[in-house]
């Protein structure tokens, strides 16, 4: 049996911090892991700004519900689902992922939590485990699934290089460069064949 794990950020919705950033003028919440190498100082530093301009869940959840998935993601993803059994692997948190999950039909998502106090404000995270991609494709193949992922950035890899085809969708110039192993492709329709081409079955395109 095979099952397709999609990345969200980048392949089927937009960068959430980033576009975050942009609509509430915040701009010390586009620091990235780029900018701040340790991802728990970039994340308290993510949680105090949230803070400090007195942003609660309900507040970020309703500047996320503006977001739309983007162009073409609603469409692949439903092909997707007619021809595998999708997960969705993330680094996001579910409370920041749940506007957007709704556009795109609620599919099955595993990420990371936060943590609210009872005035709704963020207080804290909590990961899911270490490596959360590449450890869903170890436990996957211990169901004797046959895994075929794609993401498009570094914090994929891991995930692609564990399953059993790998694939980089609209990944950066470096990614792409450092990892030519893994098929590189650019529109949902490349995405398709892809996908088509790593199964072991036939699937219409
Ligand atoms: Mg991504």
């Amino acid at each position: 049996m095979e099952l397709a794990c999609l990345d969200l950020e980048g392949v089927l919705i937009p960068e959430i911090w980033i576009e975050f950033a942009e609509r509430t003028g915040i701009e010390q919440l586009k620091a990235t892991t780029r900018d701040i190498p340790d991802y728990d100082v970039l994340m308290k530093q993510r949680l105090r700004l949230l803070q400090d301009n007195k942003l609660g869940l309900p507040d970020i959840q309703a500047v996320i519900a503006g977001l739309s998935p983007l162009p073409g993601a609603a469409d692949f993803l439903d092909w997707l689902r007619e021809h595998f059994q999708v997960i969705i692997l993330s680094d996001t948190f579910y409370e920041f992922a749940l506007p957007l999950m709704r556009q795109l039909g609620f599919p099955t998502l595993w990420c990371h939590r936060l943590k609210t106090d009872d005035m709704g404000y963020v207080v804290d995270y909590e990961l899911r485990q270490r490596d959360p991609k590449r450890q869903s494709v170890i436990a996957l193949h211990s169901l004797y699934y046959r895994v075929i992922a794609a993401g498009d950035s570094y914090n994929d890899t891991t995930m692609l290089a564990e399953a059993d085809a790998g694939i980089l969708f609209n990944a950066p110039p470096n990614v792409i460069e450092e990892f030519p192993q893994f098929p590189s492709v650019h529109s949902y329709d490349a995405l398709k064949l892809a996908f088509a081409q790593a199964s072991e079955r036939d699937i219409p395109v």
